[in-house]
């Protein structure tokens, strides 16, 4: 199987596993027990805090505060600063974001909150005089992402702290479910306030999540029960995920692969380019502003849907870049915020790279695809 879908989730690496064994075997305590066996659990625990805090520059180990997955740090985060300032009443978010927070935003419009969709150009970058213009004195929030999901374009997210910063007593949430452990990240260097990241996004198992909380701000908590996490999150941990995160972090600090994952990705972008007519690549074509492992390509005149199934039949996974919803065929909204027009939009596929892709994984996908396209494009009711 060649997998080039690692946007979606990767596979947990062996370092992490092995990280984890003793976990999931003799060391069984409650984190929150007085004994030996608790007492070492929470060690663990705060060990992993610091190897997170670490990846992210966080400038303390405390701003790290275990969820368990990156919907619920984005959710966090969001209702989070809303009920500790219940008088501000505007959000600024994007047309881009993730469902974990294109969703929430909707519901919250719904609940009386006025919330500013901010644009993206055709190549998937926001302009910042919009965000500049839509900060008011009752904005409580503004929440953007880093990496985009589907086409992997990057947020400035440094600008965009200092503008959130310079003009507005906002706070700045960000997405980095997608960035993490793909990029440089240096959160102590930055405005960000609050960061939401994903295990599973990083070859730690799914099921465990983080928010980096900055010092200082107050934040309501979003499960109620327990003191777990300093009366910030409630539940017992997920001591083995925690410290699997931790591993996983550990290895996307010293030994993260990233030169080779772009060259790979490089390799497949061009070569699909060079040998398919009408194939294009969604979001900016400067490769410094995207993330080094995703291209999200169109070709025109052929559903994603069917590429998917062929390349699937052929062992390789891709993704459509959630272009085709397959219950209501709808084009992603991302693509429809960069205005890409619908059929181009329908013959999208996400593929993303990771630690385990090789060379011969680049090379098969490049010697498949261009004949799963041309038989595709011959059967098309689209072509003119
Ligand atoms: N945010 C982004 C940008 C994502 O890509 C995802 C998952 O794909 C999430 C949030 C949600 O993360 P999780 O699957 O851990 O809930």
């Amino acid at each position: 199987m060649i997998y080039l879908d690692n946007n979606a989730t990767t596979q947990v690496a062996p370092e992490v596993l092995e990280a984890m064994q003793p976990y999931l075997s003799k060391f069984f305590g409650n984190p929150s027990s007085a004994h030996t066996l608790g007492r070492e659990m929470k060690q663990a625990v705060e060990r992993a805090r610091e190897e997170v805090a670490e990846l992210l520059g966080a400038a303390d180990a405390s701003e790290i505060v275990f969820t368990s997955c990156g919907s619920e740090s984005d959710n966090w985060a969001i209702r989070g600063v809303l009920a500790a300032e219940p008088s501000k009443r505007h959000v600024i978010t994007t047309q881009v974001e993730h469902e974990a927070v294109r969703n929430l935003c909707r519901l919250l419009e719904n609940d009386g909150y006025e919330v500013t969709w901010l644009g993206v150009s055709e190549t998937g970058e926001l302009n910042l005089e919009e965000l500049r213009s839509a900060l008011r004195p009752d904005t409580a929030l503004v929440s953007t992402m880093l990496a985009n999901n589907e086409t992997g374009v990057l947020f400035p997210i440094e600008e965009i702290g200092q503008i959130v910063r310079q003009r507005s007593q906002a706070l700045f949430h960000v997405d980095g479910v997608q960035a993490v452990g793909k990029i440089a990240i240096d959160l102590k260097r930055s405005d960000v306030d609050l960061f939401a990241l994903s295990g599973h996004k990083l070859h730690a198992p799914q099921g465990v999540g983080a928010l980096y909380v900055r010092n200082k701000i107050s934040l309501a908590p979003f499960i109620i029960g327990g003191a777990q996490e300093q009366r910030r999150r409630a539940g017992t941990l997920a001591v083995p995920n925690i410290v699997g995160l931790g591993a996983a972090c550990r290895l996307a600090q010293y030994d993260n692969c990233h030169d080779i994952i772009e060259k790979l990705r490089n390799k497949l972008e061009d070569g699909i380019l060079e040998q398919i007519p009408n194939a294009r690549v969604n979001g900016t074509r400067d490769r410094a502003k995207r993330l080094p492992n995703t291209s999200n390509i169109s070709f025109d005149y052929v559903e994603g849907q069917n590429i998917l199934a062929h390349l699937d039949e052929a062992g390789i996974c891709v993704s459509t870049g959630s272009a085709c919803h397959s219950t209501t065929h709808e084009s992603s909204a991302t693509l429809r915020a960069m205005n890409v027009p619908y059929t181009t939009a329908q013959g999208s596929i996400r593929f993303s790279l990771g630690r385990y892709n090789t060379d011969a994984d680049v090379e098969t996908t490049l010697r498949l695809l261009p004949e799963i396209i041309e038989k595709l494009a011959a059967m098309s009711p689209y072509i003119p």
